[in-house]
């Protein structure tokens, strides 16, 4: 076989096809996943954390009747009613506890509560919101949900209400928040499962279009050889016989390939007009005959055969008569010759007939049956009735010399035709 330099494209630009979609589409449920699920957490957290500060409000209510005053001259502390809210963290803490959110509450811009602590432990009391957050919740009087508000220098998703007094007077703000840090992580480890599965069935389809793929593009080197043997020259090369045991369009192309190699070795083993064999395979079949016999100690012999006055046919009727009457005499020969050798067209009118198994005696009386067949044959052409005569020249196959083989049966068939034609001379 010859070297094949493409040998595996087809079995990648297959796995391509079929696995780079597959991850692409991978790749984008995976961000359509986190995007969806972001935001639909999003959704979620800002309800929970609006109902978080309005419990927390009515808690306070309900706790500590009475509005928030600002007490004390050098260090302040937060009242509500007779309460000092600001000097017991329990309630936010609880709060914290059950809930998970941190906890705040401003007077004016400046926490007096808070559940979020500094990295060694400290509250971060006394800090303040950012300006943004001053100016929509405490200015405006109105509830603000933030994404992304930095709090002691991590984000947080956070709610902010304006805390107010029986005059509806703003005089701080309520928070509540949640670190966005452990939000994205739920939403990772939700995605995560989803992305290790796209990438499973990713691996699977590659894994199993690998198998399938190797079988095909097996089966396409397995025709391309036979292909490349039979267009080299190789007319008795083999097809692996698992093409086509395939039910797909591949068997289809491995029949069809053995059906070119069939209509090649007919055509270069046979002559068109008279489709006996030409001189080329009548030799190779020759030799083969030879050796068996020599091998078998069989006995074998041949005649040449030669149509008389032919050249009158073509003159008389035509070429195209002269094509018919090759025609008929071949059909005549090849059933004489059917379980007795073979018949092949060795030139022009001139026919080699090979009788296998067979001594000069039997071939002689065959021979002139053959001969009284062609006395009999008429070809009928344009309302012309042609009659022909053919002379023979018949030798013992007692030399595995084939030249000298053909020469003596050439010579006794020109002593026929000097004899006066229409004879077997042997
Ligand atoms: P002889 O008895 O001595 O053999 O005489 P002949 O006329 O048969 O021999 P000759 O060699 O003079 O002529 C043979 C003719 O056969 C000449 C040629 O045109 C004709 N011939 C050879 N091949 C074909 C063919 O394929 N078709 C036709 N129609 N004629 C052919
Ligand atoms: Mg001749
Ligand atoms: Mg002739």
């Amino acid at each position: 076989m010859q070297g094949f330099k493409g040998k595996g494209r087809v079995s990648h630009a297959l796995l391509a096809i079929n696995t780079i979609p597959l991850l692409l589409m991978g790749l984008l449920i995976m961000f359509l996943s986190f995007h969806w699920f972001s935001k639909a957490m999003h959704g979620e957290i800002e309800t929970e954390l609006k109902n978080a500060v309005s419990s927390l409000n009515t808690l306070l209510e309900l706790a500590y009747p009475g509005d928030y005053e600002l007490r004390g001259d050098t260090v302040y502390d937060l009242y509500k009613g007779e309460y000092n809210i600001s000097g017991d963290s329990s309630l936010v803490d609880r709060i914290k506890e059950e809930t998970g959110f941190e906890v705040t509450i401003f007077y004016q811009n400046t926490r007096v509560l808070t559940t979020i602590c500094t990295l060694d432990g400290q509250r971060i009391l006394g800090t303040g919101a950012p300006e943004i957050i001053q100016e929509e919740v405490l200015s405006s009087g109105e509830a603000h949900f933030y994404d992304n508000a930095i709090i002691n220098g991590s984000e947080y998703f956070s709610y902010y209400a304006p805390l107010r007094n029986s005059d509806n007077s703003v005089i701080g703000m309520l928070f509540v928040g949640k670190p966005r840090k452990s939000v994205d992580d739920a939403v990772e480890k939700a995605v995560y499962p989803i992305l290790i599965a796209e990438l499973l069935f990713a691996i699977i389809i590659a894994v199993i279009n690998f198998i399938y793929n190797k079988k095909l593009v097996s089966t396409l080197l397995k025709i391309h050889r036979f292909l490349s043997d039979v267009s080299s020259g190789n007319l008795s090369a083999r097809l692996d016989p698992s093409v086509l045991k395939r039910s797909d369009e591949l068997r289809e192309i491995g029949t069809s390939a053995i059906n070119m190699q069939r209509s090649l070795t007919t055509m270069i083993d046979h002559d068109s007009l008279t489709e006996l064999y030409n001189r080329r395979c009548a030799d190779r079949r020759l030799r083969q005959v030879i050796e068996n016999a020599i091998k078998h100690q069989t006995p074998f012999c041949i005649a040449i055969g030669d149509i008389d006055f032919f050249k009158r046919v073509n003159d008389s009727y035509g070429h195209e008569c002269g094509d018919l009457v090759l025609k008929n005499i071949a059909a005549c020969l090849k059933r004489h010759m059917t379980g007795k050798g073979f018949a092949a067209r060795w030139g022009g009118e001139e026919f080699l007939l090979v009788y296998d198994h067979m001594n000069v005696r039997e071939a002689y009386k065959y021979l002139q049956r053959l001969n009284f067949e062609i006395h009999d044959m008429e070809c009928s052409f344009e309302g012309h009735s042609v009659s022909i005569t053919m002379t023979f020249g018949l030798v013992a196959g007692d030399t595995d010399n084939v030249s000298l083989l053909l020469r003596n049966a050439d010579d006794k068939l020109y002593k026929g035709k000097a004899a006066g034609r229409d004879c077997i001379m042997c």
